[in-house]
């Protein structure tokens, strides 16, 4: 069998030019942009990268970003303040803070204080719960689970009634695809770093959402023949070969994984670009949410 390596740029460059034609269509409206406001605290230089990465992202599709920079030792009430004043700001329709916060912070406290009604990357505890509750819809949804269950789609899987595995449960990625699949009526089992033998699981799973963090760790063989998997895992290795001395690899062994499954994303270049476009969508969706509020007020 010859796997499909799934790339998610054309996929999310669709999406891209409906977003550009939205957004446009929301400034001539309106007459302002629609705003994402970013909150960074810190100097990690991954999150750094994100942070400019998404900045550009959103200049090329008509949306303003607003970031707040905090120092890594910025305060509780400097970093609730820093949210505070996106809440209140009337540019800024969505609003990210990113992850991870440095370990002094309490994040669930500062996750909380994000207007739900801007809540593009679905961060706010009331967005989860109402994913997790039958029949009812979140205005927003966490970005890298909906970029996976898209992918999913646009490859044609059957989701209704298949059996999938996803591995890993955080707040983020594991927890929320499982629920997303499990709304799309697939049987979800989910797999965490204390399952006993994650083969018996895998070897029945039509779908496979690896999202642990750990590189190569899944081998083909552990897989089901003609197995649709979704790498979310972005791993950063030691490359002697390449110019930068490093490289980033998915938690699926692909070279094993290729003569087994039917399809298999990239990494990078797989989920990681829907993970973004999401995230604008979403923005530019609360753009109009609030601004028609707005009006009928
Ligand atoms: P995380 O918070 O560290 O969670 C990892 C999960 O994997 C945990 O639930 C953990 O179990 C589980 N796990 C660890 N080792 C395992 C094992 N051997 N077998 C089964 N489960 C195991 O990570 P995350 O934030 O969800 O991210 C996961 C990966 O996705 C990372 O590589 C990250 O970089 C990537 N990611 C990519 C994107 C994107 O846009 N492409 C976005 C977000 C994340 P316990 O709960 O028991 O500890």
């Amino acid at each position: 069998m010859t796997a499909q390596i799934v790339d998610g740029n054309p996929i999310a460059e669709k999406l891209r030019k409906q977003l550009a034609i939205d957004a446009g269509n929301f400034t001539s409206k309106y007459g302002y942009k629609p705003g994402l406001g970013v909150v960074l605290v810190g100097d990690d230089p991954a999150s750094q990268m994100y942070v400019r990465m998404k900045r550009n992202a959103c200049e090329k599709v008509g949306i303003t970003s607003y970031a707040h920079i905090l120092p890594a030792d910025a305060t509780q009430a400097q970093v609730e303040a820093a949210v505070r004043s996106l809440n209140d700001d009337p540019k800024v329709h969505g609003i990210l803070v990113q992850l991870p916060l440095p370990k002094h912070l309490d994040e669930e406290k500062i996750l909380s204080f994000i207007s739900f009604e801007k809540d593009a990357d679905a961060a706010h505890p009331t967005n989860i719960g109402l994913l997790a509750m039958k029949g009812r819809e979140p205005l927003y949804k966490p970005c890298t689970p909906a970029g996976a269950m898209i992918i999913l789609n646009e490859l044609g899987v059957t989701i209704s009634g298949a059996n999938a595995v996803v591995l890993g449960r955080s707040n983020i990625v594991g927890m929320p695809v499982a629920l997303m699949l499990m709304e799309a009526n697939a049987t979800v089992t989910i797999c965490h770093s204390r399952t006993q033998d994650l083969q018996s699981y895998l070897k029945n799973a039509d779908i496979v959402i690896a999202a642990i963090g750990r590189p190569n760790y899944l081998h083909g063989s552990w897989l089901k023949p003609g197995a649709v998997v979704i790498d979310v895992g972005t791993n950063k290795i030691d490359d002697p070969a390449s110019e930068k001395g490093y490289k980033y690899v998915g938690d699926v062994d692909l070279e094993s994984a290729l003569p087994v499954v039917s399809a298999i994303t990239k990494v990078p270049g797989g989920v990681g670009p829907m993970t973004i476009t999401l995230l604008m969508v979403q923005t530019v969706q609360a753009a109009y949410r609030i601004a028609e509020q707005t009006e009928r007020a």
